[in-house]
């Protein structure tokens, strides 16, 4: 099955307990495609100004990411994010947001991409998702995620695109803010009265959460030696989810639990190290590997 993402390209500032990275890459897309690229090829579609440097084109190189639909926009500067976790390495704390390029209209979606059936509407302006979500046909399932920014800024619209989606994916403190319900069960079923047909609750190194109609399934996090840099973390995890859902062409519960897994696991490489450097580091191989060894830890 066809997988297209859309969301943030930009360039990061990061803060961790193990140190500062300036201008390195980033952006919920970025990592998305990385991910599922291990199981599915990906079509990406987002926009960067043209001060982006050529480490942005270069970011997916070798990997089974159509970039055509990355636009090049005169005039525009790229989006930024300065993050930090140095508080809190579960939690991260936006230093500077310049959206830039994210504060105006949807990139296009080139005719070639309009066919895609599962697609990913990764953190962006809730906006900017619908009018994406609105240039495809023959969608067969559509999951977004979102952010604090978007629930406290741009709440009337993201609700607008809860009732046009199948799946949410979001984390726990978004997921309470959203619904101002503490207790995640009762979060959860408040987001599902929102639209989505499921929705997945990431609770950091807590692992994550899915809740569809009577079906409630619970996943820890893979248990991580060193956690180096969370950014990216959820963008990876749903990368993982949608890119092993798209290779298996089902919507079985079964599976989603499945894909879930390969989400956790390949969140696990990206938290290893700075940006995409943990995903550069792994394979296929040493995916399966570790997912083998996450499903016999959870045997009892
Ligand atoms: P996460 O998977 O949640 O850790 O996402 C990390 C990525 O989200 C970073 O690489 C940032 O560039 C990107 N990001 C941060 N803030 C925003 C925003 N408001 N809209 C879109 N992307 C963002």
């Amino acid at each position: 099955m066809s997988l297209l993402v859309t969301g943030s390209i930009g360039l990061d500032t990061l803060e961790t307990p193990f140190g500062k990275r300036e201008n390195v890459i980033g952006g919920s897309a970025i990592y998305f495609s990385y991910a599922a690229s291990f199981f599915t090829p990906v079509r990406l579609v987002g926009a960067v100004g043209e001060d982006a440097p050529q480490m942005i084109y270069d970011a997916l190189k070798g990997r089974p990411v159509d970039i055509s639909g990355l636009e090049t926009r005169k005039g525009s500067k790229t989006f930024r994010w300065h993050g930090s976790y140095v508080k809190d390495l579960n939690e991260a704390q936006t230093v500077q947001v310049d959206l830039n390029i994210l504060a105006e209209h949807a990139p296009k979606i080139p005719a070639a991409f309009r066919d895609s059936q599962y697609v990913f509407l990764a953190n962006t302006h809730p906006l900017l998702q619908q009018e994406m979500l609105a240039s495809l046909s023959g969608v067969q399932l559509v999951v977004a995620d979102t952010m604090n920014l978007w629930i406290t800024n741009e709440q009337a619209e993201l609700r607008k695109l809860l009732g046009k989606i199948h799946g949410l994916v979001l984390n726990d403190g978004e997921a309470r803010m959203l619904t101002g319900k503490k207790n995640l069960i009762e979060a959860a079923q408040d987001v599902l009265k929102m639209g989505p047909q499921f929705v997945v609750i990431k609770k950091g190194e807590h692992g994550s959460m899915l809740c569809s109609g009577g079906d409630t399934f619970v996943l820890p996090a893979y248990p991580a030696k060193q956690v180096i840099d969370p950014t990216g973390a959820g963008d990876s995890f749903a990368g993982g989810m949608m890119g092993y859902l798209a290779s298996q062409n089902s919507l079985h519960m079964s599976v989603l639990r499945r894909a879930m897994a390969y989400g956790t696991v390949v969140a696990s490489y990206t938290i290893s190290d700075f940006s995409l450097a943990g995903l550069q580091n792994t394979s296929r191989e040493k995916i399966d590997q570790r997912y083998t060894e996450f499903k016999s830890a959870m045997s009892f």
